[in-house]
């Protein structure tokens, strides 16, 4: 069996072995077991099906969320030699009858198809006819909840299955590995967790970095110029802010192509196909653009804004490097970053969920602040336990001194204590820093003896402050509606003198000069992209008795 497999990818895929995981999973799903089958993107997991499809009586039944992908793959294989359609709704009702027909026929070695195809009754009872011997649920994540991208539709799936009279074997794929995701893949298609193939998530050809108290706009423009004969992703958060990086990256003659939601299909695909063809360099996009798109030479993929969480990053920054070639991960943080994502969230999610999205969110602002080495932090955060240094990212070459911030670190936290652990780190900074906001006088916190000590700093570079010491669990935050900060035991020790902290120095804020041309035209963009992104005041407190007081308290500086 496993012979034949090795032929099948030499003589059709033109490779001359298998990467880790694939054969295994290969091997479990040909053995009648049903599989999920965890791999990091670019780790090649539609062999994974492809090969069982090519050794397996009838047509694999391939249910996949992207449009764009399907067309792309089904002409792969066609060049192949292998017989392949897909169905979904750019095809005309015509042209799916026509092709589910020829289905029906045994035409097909694979069919591709929508998740939505799934929930029509005509679609179903045309599957009984078909001879499927197993089905490949791509991007199986989108089948929970607790995923980045769930599809209601993928709830569909397992029924269908049951009623598939051959009872065919699943084979879910995912490059999400997070344990609730995957409990809930193996709960809803019924497969047995111990046939779960967890390929190594460590991408040893990217080198990850966080960059902050940096321009955002001209650290971009320097790097993109530096790089400008590389493929590249831009992810921002907004739809603006993505039209206006474009258009600023057009002006400065680098050929750019955008994607989000706001685009019509035509001016998506087209501009996606511009990207993909190498006609455009670089990529400017929301988090809609690039699942399952196969794109080998990216060499760099830059959040301008951090994602919502460690699950969305490490799935986009993933896209580059897929050739295995040397790539970077570039993150650009800013505090104000962090309120976009939890006003998102506040908008989104439903209450139940709130908490833990919330907690995602305090991971990813975690990541940001480690010192420790990004890539190993991104597998402790997916389960590995006591991954290496990595030696490439950014805080594993960053030869900076630490130096010793206890007495700062104190100041913080008593200053917390002296608020009564009760409010979250916005208005705790502003407190340290001696705002004269009004609520604060109100609480009468300028009346606490940690009241402006801190002064000479800005509330932003405490807040940040505060975030270093939330990431080394120096200070706990409590995720209610809104995130409380308190003093961990850690913290105390801290506070009792009875352990240091040490942090890497901060690193200088570039400037350019006034009478620089860029000067001007940087202010505006800035500005242009702070109007819109300017997260309007709000906070919610667990405490009723708080609430009141607090309604309107603002907790952006
Ligand atoms: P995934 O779906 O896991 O993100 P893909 O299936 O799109 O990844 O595969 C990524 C790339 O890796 C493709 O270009 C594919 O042809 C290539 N690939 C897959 N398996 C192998 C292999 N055994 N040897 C070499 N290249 C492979
Ligand atoms: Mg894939
Ligand atoms: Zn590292």
């Amino acid at each position: 069996m496993l012979e034949k497999a090795r032929e099948l990818l030499k003589t059709y895929f033109g490779y001359p072995a298998f990467r880790t995981g694939q054969e295994q999973a290969i091997v479990s799903a040909l053995n009648g077991k049903n599989t999920v089958c965890i791999m990091p993107t670019g780790g090649g997991k539609s062999i994974v099906y492809q090969i069982p499809a090519l050794m397996s009586q009838g047509t694999t039944l391939v249910i996949s969320p992207l449009i764009s992908l399907m067309k792309d793959q089904v002409d792969t294989l066609r060049q192949l030699g292998i017989s392949a359609a897909y169905i979904n709704s750019s095809l005309s009702a015509a042209e799916a009858a026509e092709t589910l027909e020829a289905a029906v026929y045994g035409e097909y070695k694979l069919l591709y198809v929508a998740p939505e195809r799934l929930e029509s009754s005509d679609f179903q009872d045309k599957l009984q006819y078909i001879d499927i011997p197993l089905v490949a649920v791509d991007e199986a994540h989108c089948i929970s909840q607790w995923g980045h991208d769930f599809r209601p539709s993928y709830l569909q799936i397992a029924r269908l299955v049951k009623a598939l009279p051959g009872k065919p074997v699943v084979l879910a794929l995912t490059a999400t590995a997070t344990p609730m995701v995957q409990e809930d893949i193996c709960q809803s298609l019924g497969i047995d967790s111990a046939n779960a193939v967890i390929t190594g998530f460590e991408r040893t050809n990217l080198a990850f970095s966080v960059i902050k108290g940096q321009d955002k706009l001209l650290f971009l423009k320097d790097y993109v110029k530096k790089n400008s004969k590389e493929a590249g992703i831009i992810y921002a958060a907004t739809r603006k802010t993505v039209d206006q990086i474009h258009e600023w990256l057009q002006k400065e003659n680098i050929e750019a192509a955008r994607y989000h939601a706001g685009m019509n299909d035509t001016e998506r695909n087209s501009e996606q196909e511009r990207f993909l063809r190498d006609e455009a360099t670089v990529m400017v996009a929301t988090s809609a653009f690039g699942m399952g798109i196969d794109k080998s030479n990216i060499r760099y993929v830059i959040h301008f804004q951090m994602p919502k969480n460690m699950e969305s990053y490490y799935q986009e920054a993933g896209r580059a490097g897929r050739d295995g070639l040397d790539s970077e991960c570039v993150l650009l943080y800013s505090s104000q970053d962090v309120q976009i994502q939890r006003f998102l969230i506040d908008q989104s999610a439903e209450q139940i969920r709130m908490g833990q999205e919330l907690e995602k969110l305090q991971s990813m602002v975690d990541y940001c602040h480690t010192e420790d080495c990004l890539q190993a932090s991104i597998l402790r955060y997916f389960g590995e336990c006591d991954p290496e240094p990595c030696g490439r990212c950014g805080n594993c070459t960053d030869s900076r001194e630490s130096v010793e911030v206890t007495k700062e670190a104190q100041m913080v936290l008593s200053c917390i204590i002296r608020m009564g652990q009760k409010f979250g780190k916005a208005i705790t900074a502003g407190v340290l820093t001696g705002s004269r906001n009004k609520k604060i006088l109100e609480f009468g916190f300028d009346r606490l003896t940690t009241y402006g000590i801190m002064k000479s700093q800005s509330a932003k570079a405490v807040t940040e402050l505060i975030e270093f010491l939330i990431s080394q669990n120096l200070i706990g935050v409590e995720h209610g509606a809104y995130p409380i900060i308190f003093v961990a035991p850690e913290g105390k020790d801290v506070l009792t003198g009875k352990a240091q902290v040490f942090r890497k120095e901060a690193v200088k804020i570039r400037q350019v000069a006034n009478d620089d041309p860029l000067f001007e035209e940087l202010r505006e963009l800035r500005k242009s992209i702070a109007d819109e992104e300017r997260v309007p005041p709000f906070v919610i407190f667990s405490d009723t008795s708080l609430k009141d007081m607090c309604a309107r308290l603002p907790v952006n500086e």
